[in-house]
């Protein structure tokens, strides 16, 4: 999922200033789970907006903002949305930029997209992949070196660990300690001895001039 914190209030307001008319969009998904975009936040935000005397024409917490389908089936048609002069976004950038594809409004993004994770609990985050399009961790015990090694180490540590944690950052497990430490506990630690990742293929997948798609 995609891991989101909020914007700073004052970093909002500025964003703001030059609009009267608001109306608040939240995610139901990612945003909500991470409690940075869910109803109570996007009901938390209108009551901000109302003391700095804005007028909320009307919120909404869409299913996925990040689904064009959605946005343009319960949002694009709102009456509401039409009268306001822009849309506040509680939700990442996928989620923005799904309804700049369907609204011609100024959109505002309300929260700061940090890295896909995994929830530990609320507030904890681990990111444990970086999307690089080619997975190995069938080969590494199902723990990602390109996301958890400091280095993104392919074929085994550095050697700098200390007592298992990172040497880049000591508050950290070495990544490789710990795919070592599962290949041996599933009964693999033999395979830490075949691993040999092949040089990366960096043109997959292609990257385009703007973004990618698949
Ligand atoms: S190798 Fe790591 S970064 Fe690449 S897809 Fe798999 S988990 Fe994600
Ligand atoms: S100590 Fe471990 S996790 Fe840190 S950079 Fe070296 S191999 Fe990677």
């Amino acid at each position: 999922m995609i891991i989101t914190t909020s914007k700073p209030f004052s970093e909002i307001l500025s964003n703001i200033k030059s609009y009267k008319r608001i109306f608040v969009v939240g995610c139901a998904a990612c945003a909500a789970k991470c409690q940075t975009g869910g109803e109570e936040q996007v009901k938390n935000m209108i009551e901000e907006l109302k003391k700095e005397n804005k007028e909320v024409t009307g919120f909404i917490v869409l299913d996925t903002p990040c689904d064009m389908r959605i946005v343009k089936k319960d949002l694009a048609k709102l009456p509401e949305v039409k009268r306001s002069e822009a849309l506040l976004v509680l939700a990442c950038g996928g989620g923005v930029q799904a309804i700049e594809k369907i609204v011609d409004k100024p959109l505002l993004p309300a929260l700061d997209p940090v890295f896909v994770g995994s929830i530990e609990r609320i507030g904890v985050y681990n990111e444990f992949c970086s999307i690089c399009g080619q997975c190995i961790i069938d080969s590494t015990g199902g723990i990602c070196p390109v996301a958890r090694c400091a280095k993104s180490l392919m074929n085994g540590p550095c050697g700098g660990a200390v007592n298992g944690k990172c040497e880049v950052d000591p508050e950290l497990d070495c990544a490789w300690v710990l795919i070592y430490n599962k290949l041996n506990k599933i009964n693999k630690k033999e395979n830490i001895f075949k691993v040999f990742m092949e040089p990366r293929k960096h043109s997959k997948p292609k990257k385009l001039d703007n973004s990618r798609k698949l």
